[in-house]
């Protein structure tokens, strides 16, 4: 099966992780709402919210529970979107159940789609800083 984030996780695809667990692995989304947007996924292949298994669903929202307080301190932001896309029509574009962790700001003029991606070096100081809150 051709699953991208499945690729993430085994290192075949090089992402900026955040977080791993047994059950899930979190990492920068490639081309961020805002700075700091955060994917997590369950380590078992699953498209979305209609066939995740119940352990992993469990699992998921446990980690993104857990990160999204350092996400928010990291990037110094006023508050959190926890995001879901479920099929084509509900604009979800890569098919390995995923949940988005985005940090806003006041007045930071927020569009749902089209990010802007990080510029060379952003990325990785973004993930040092947020690992940083995560395990000091
Ligand atoms: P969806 O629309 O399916 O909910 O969101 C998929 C997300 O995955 C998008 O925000 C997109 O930027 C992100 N994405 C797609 N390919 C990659 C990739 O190769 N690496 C990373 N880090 N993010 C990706």
């Amino acid at each position: 099966m051709n699953d991208l984030f499945l690729k993430i996780i085994k290192g075949e695809i090089p992402s900026e992780k955040i977080y791993e667990d047994d059950k899930t692995y979190a990492f920068l989304d490639i081309n961020p709402n805002n700075p700091g947007h955060t994917l997590v996924i369950p380590k078992e292949s699953s498209r979305n919210i209609f066939d995740i298994k119940e352990e992993d669903w469990q699992a998921l929202m446990e980690t993104v529970r857990k990160l999204a307080p350092s996400i928010k301190e990291a990037m110094q932001a006023d508050g959190i979107n926890i995001h879901m896309n479920n099929e084509p029509a509900a604009f979800q574009e890569v098919f390995h159940t995923h949940i988005h962790i985005i940090p806003r700001f006041k007045d930071d003029g927020f569009k749902p789609f089209g990010g802007t991606p990080y510029k060379e070096g952003e990325e990785k100081r973004v993930g040092e800083k947020i690992r940083s809150i995560i395990a000091p």
